[in-house]
């Protein structure tokens, strides 16, 4: 697919950025400047999502809140911000996960979601995916059915969530 193609190259790598250990960064904030880069993420995931019964876009602080919302009303659904700690200011839920020191945690507030509700989770990238196993696991624990996570972009080390119980696919669309 050549949109693929214009997607992976709109991407920046920046290196060292936000620690001087080797990081390489990938900035998607570059795709946003490309109309057609970012129409052609979206559309993706709309063609991939659409008619698949999704009554919930769930997008991840903070670049889960640029993609997810366009997806979100092209295809129907409901879209729900997964906020950082003391961010929102109704009744949360919230669910921890481990960082590579110490712990983070997402909330949701506790009437966005209803059993039965059918999830999609978006995130810009998908490294360890320890970020969204958690969405997951915060989902599930609503109730919800979560019918796949899916990123712009994946790191090679890993192309799945780990729940603890299970494990599953994300969806991503370069491959870095
Ligand atoms: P994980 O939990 O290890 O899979 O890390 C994924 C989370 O870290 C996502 O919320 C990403 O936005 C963020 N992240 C990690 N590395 C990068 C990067 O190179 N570019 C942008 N976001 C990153």
């Amino acid at each position: 697919d050549s949109r693929l193609k214009r997607i992976a190259s709109s991407i920046r790598v920046i290196p060292d950025f936000p620690k001087p250990e080797g990081v390489m960064f990938q900035d998607i904030t570059t795709l946003l400047l490309d109309p057609q880069a970012f129409k052609d993420t979206i559309d993706l995931f709309v063609e991939r999502y659409k008619g698949k019964g999704i009554t919930v876009v769930a997008g991840i602080e903070a670049r889960g809140f640029i993609f997810g919302p366009p997806i979100a009303l092209a295809i129907g659904a409901k879209f729900v911000p997964m906020r950082k700690p003391k961010k929102l200011p109704g009744e949360v839920i919230s669910e921890e996960y481990s960082l590579e020191y110490g712990t983070d945690k997402i909330e949701i507030h506790v009437d966005a979601v209803q059993p039965g509700d059918r999830a999609l989770v978006i995130d810009d990238l998908v490294a360890t995916g320890g970020t969204l196993s958690a969405a997951i696991r915060l989902l599930e624990r609503v109730g919800a059915e979560v019918v796949e996570s899916a990123c712009v972009i994946e790191l090679p080390e890993l192309k799945e969530v780990r729940l603890g119980y299970r494990s599953e696919d994300v969806q991503s669309l370069v491959l870095v």
